[in-house]
């Protein structure tokens, strides 16, 4: 059996290695590495795939949070409302700029936003909502759209686990998620589903006014060449990084097919087990799994917990990962914005009970096979 781990990128560059070596050749031959035909090429693919007017290439996901927030202008104390139940950067995004962070509660099944805690934190200083489509499923847009017209506020998708997931809404339209808000996010960070060799990511919009105010800000608040209108960032997607992602973007809905495959199959075999509660699929979203999270929910009274779990694993060689353990507002960077005034139970409970099994284009049935017996061992164990 081939060795464990919770992302194999190494595998799947080997499968089309001679592609990507000749793409990244052609670029050390150019020596164009910044800019050029083949990042302008990506861009165009990308937000054909995704289905949206522009998208707009930046340094990492992080980056492409910041610069849209940037392009909102936006006054120190606004308040953004951004799930706690997420990675460090949704919130950061906002922290950096000092926007005021409000947490709301996810839902316990989808693990996204809750549309109805989102209605209840809007006040006459919320200017955005920053739902995440996390571990791969979209949050409620329908219902999130519909509250940002109604409260006249912006909305950014944090798609960055999420990249090729498809939205269904209620008149039976499906689109990309990411393409939904006024602004969408994303991250090319090696082990996201469409990953890079190295960091990148990316912006996507349908408005005018607003593609041109993001693409200022990433480069330096830059109108023209040396003049300089607003105080930006410097944030580029390398020339590389976009000929390799190019080539990647052809293969995403394979790689995104391999780990619904390999979902499916987890599904199947811990579906029956009362300690195990297997991801929720909501009807409004597929979902691409970045993340294959299970809850080990001892309130059943099986007394195994999510914490032994990952102990057990770890014993038996079998990676396992807790996505993510203290939750945002339990952070001490959010001391001083009031992180832990907010009550959020579910999230609470969330982060103690959530565990993500390897999942990735490469896992195959006996890898697969293995990680489970030893998953049931455990539940199964005195
Ligand atoms: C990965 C990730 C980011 C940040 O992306 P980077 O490219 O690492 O800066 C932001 N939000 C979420 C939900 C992520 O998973």
């Amino acid at each position: 059996m081939r060795s464990l781990q919770m992302v194999d990128t190494k595998t799947q560059y080997l499968k089309i290695k001679n592609e990507l070596d000749a793409a990244v050749l052609a670029v050390l031959e150019s020596s164009r590495f910044i800019g050029g035909t083949v990042l302008d090429d990506f861009a165009q693919n990308l937000a054909t795939y995704i289905g949206v007017k522009y998208v707009v290439p930046c340094a990492n996901g992080t980056d492409a949070l910041q610069i849209a927030l940037m392009a909102l202008d936006l006054k120190p104390g606004d308040e953004v409302i951004t799930p706690s139940f997420t990675y460090i950067a949704t919130v950061e995004a906002a922290a950096i700029l000092q926007l005021q962070p409000v947490f709301v509660e996810v839902d316990a099944k989808t693990f996204c936003m809750d549309a109805d805690a989102i209605e209840k934190a809007i006040t006459p200083k919320t200017k955005v909502i920053v739902p995440v489509h996390l571990y791969g499923q979209a949050a409620d847009m329908e219902r999130i759209m519909a509250i940002s017209k109604k409260h006249n506020v912006y909305v950014i998708e944090d798609n960055a686990q999420a990249i090729g997931c498809d939205y269904t809404f209620s008149d039976g339209r499906v689109v990309k998620t990411g393409s939904i808000a006024h602004i969408g996010c994303t991250s090319f960070y090696p082990s996201k589903n469409l990953g890079a060799f190295g960091d990148g990511g990316a912006i996507f919009t349908n408005d005018d006014a607003l593609v041109e105010k993001l693409k200022m800000i990433a480069a330096h608040g830059q109108s023209k060449k040396y003049y300089h209108d607003v105080v930006g960032c410097n944030s580029r997607l390398d020339t590389v990084q976009a000929a390799v992602l190019d080539i990647k973007l052809k293969y995403l809905d394979e790689y995104n097919a391999a780990r619904i495959k390999a979902a499916d199959y987890y599904d199947q075999a811990f579906r029956d087990h009362a300690g195990i509660s297997i991801p929720y699929r909501a009807a409004y979203s597929n979902h691409v799994f970045h993340q294959y999270t299970i809850l080990l929910n001892d309130a059943k009274g099986t007394g195994k917990s999510r914490d032994g779990l990952n102990q057990y694993l770890a014993g038996k060689d079998v990676p396992s990962m807790i996505y993510y353990p203290v939750p945002c507002h339990r952070q001490k960077m959010f001391d001083s914005f009031g992180g832990n005034s907010f009550n959020l139970p579910v999230t609470d409970w969330l982060s103690e009970r959530v565990i993500s099994l390897p999942i990735h284009t490469e896992l195959d049935a006996e890898q697969q096979d293995f990680i489970i017996s030893n998953v049931i061992d455990y539940i199964n164990s005195n």
